[in-house]
């Protein structure tokens, strides 16, 4: 039987992020995946860096936009190589090194905000915001990104420092280091026995048949589906989490031009947030959430096809989109609760004896979220070993298919 000090059980980016981190400083820690690295919410996800800016628009940017920006800072030593960042202060260890992430593909440096006309004014107030970590600024028409290049007068276009990533190349970026760390399981069930010392079983079904472990810690990243492993822990009143819907829009065209931008009205969430990447095809492809994809979600697939049509004409009228093939896509965010029962703004991480819970709530939040699940684990006194054997080969998961590359999704 296997007795890592931590297996993790999901491979989104929480848990790659969190097992890259683990291993960085020398635990022996595994991570089991049920379907495909990255399949759930962190493939589904539109990958921007925000550092802030999102959370200005809510009203709510203090303690989220503080996370979010310190969050951004590792991302970006990543991006440049994973440097270590220094201590905070003199009497804190050395954080881990953040993961080299120089490999990954950065579909666009900054994202953009902009405006219809006349709604400029609320973005000018939140420009002047001091809770923003990267403030928006103005761009002159000259200095505007191709895709506003023909937008009529009363157009504002605001840059914002928050990248866009390439998924498929993060995750395997993150994961590829790790692989044989990485275990593809096709049935998970996981048990306490708090008879005795609390331990933890967990019995795996792996294309090569079963494996059992006894990890020191549980660590449970495994988005929604943390809902069923905690309800076979028995831990589900202690620790609680919620999905909010979305139907997210797809639109594919051959001279589309690529656009990393949140429309943003006189609403506090973007009307429409549009990134843009390239299908296995060659065609472009935007990717549309936003609150085009949270007031979609009761609309059918028809519905919410005619109402993304619509909203397009209205948002960049300048851009030609009728003759765009649709698609849609339902996902539902995973997160945890705190212990008032609110919607988080920044990583959820609860622990139950040697249970780890951890809903990362945002991609960029990950490197806070596995900062948190090794402070936990320190809490529990499971301390690196130093540098673990590596364990007997296991088949390993594949990585997930991005939703445009996919065959099941229907396209008209
Ligand atoms: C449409 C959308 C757009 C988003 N855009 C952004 C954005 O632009 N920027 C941003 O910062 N955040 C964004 N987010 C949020 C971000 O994507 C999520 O917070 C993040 O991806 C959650 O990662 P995760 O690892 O916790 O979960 P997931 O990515 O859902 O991963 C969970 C993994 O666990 C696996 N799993 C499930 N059950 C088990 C089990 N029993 N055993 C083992 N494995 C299991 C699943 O197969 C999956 O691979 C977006 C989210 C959505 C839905």
């Amino acid at each position: 039987m296997l007795t890592p000090d931590c297996l993790i059980l999901g491979g989104g980016i929480a848990g790659l992020w969190t097992l890259r981190t683990l291993l960085a400083e020398g635990y022996d820690a595994l991570l089991v995946e049920t379907e495909a690295l990255g399949s759930g919410q962190t493939i589904a996800s539109q990958a921007i860096l925000h550092a802030g800016a999102k959370y200005a628009l809510t009203g709510h940017a203090a303690e989220a936009s503080r996370a979010a920006g310190e969050a951004a800072a590792v991302w970006r030593a990543s991006l440049r190589g994973g440097a270590l960042r220094a201590p905070s202060s003199p009497t804190q260890p050395p954080p881990s090194p953040a993961p080299d992430l120089t490999a990954v593909t950065v579909l666009s440096p900054h994202t953009h905000m902009f405006t219809t006309p006349g709604v400029a004014s609320r973005i000018t107030g939140l420009a002047a915001s001091k809770a923003l970590v990267s403030g928006p600024r103005k761009l002159a028409r000259t200095e505007s990104p191709a895709a506003f290049a023909a937008a009529p007068a009363g157009v504002d276009v605001y840059q914002l420092d928050e990248p866009v990533l390439d998924l498929p190349s993060l995750l395997h970026t993150l994961a590829d280091p790790a692989r044989d760390r990485l275990i593809h399981a096709l049935a998970v069930s996981v048990a306490r026995r708090p008879a005795r010392e609390v331990s933890l079983a967990v019995s795996l079904e792996t294309r090569d048949g079963p494996v059992t472990l006894a990890p020191r810690a549980l660590v449970c990243t495994a988005g929604a589906g943390n809902e069923r492993l905690l309800a076979q822990l028995e831990l589900s009143p202690e620790i609680r989490m919620q999905r909010r819907p979305l139907h997210m829009v797809l639109a594919r065209g051959v001279d589309l031009p690529h656009l990393y931008a949140h429309c943003v009205s006189l609403s506090d969430k973007p009307r429409a947030t549009i990134t843009t990447t390239t299908d296995d095809a060659g065609r472009t492809v935007w990717y549309i959430g936003g609150q085009l994809a949270e007031s979609g979600v009761e609309r059918s697939r028809e519905d919410q096809i005619a109402e993304a049509r619509a909203e397009l004409a209205k948002i960049v009228p300048w851009i030609d989109t009728a003759s765009l093939e649709f698609a849609t896509h339902r996902v539902d965010r995973a997160e945890g609760l705190d212990e008032q029962g609110r919607r988080p703004d920044t990583p959820i991480v609860r622990r139950h004896a040697s249970v780890i819970a951890c809903w990362p709530t945002k991609l960029v939040l990950a490197p806070l979220a596995a900062a948190s699940v090794r402070g936990r684990l320190a809490e529990l006194g499971i301390e690196p070993t130093g540098n673990p054997p590596p364990p007997p080969p296991f088949p390993t998961p594949p990585i997930a298919t991005p939703l445009w590359d996919r065959e099941d999704l229907a396209w008209s």
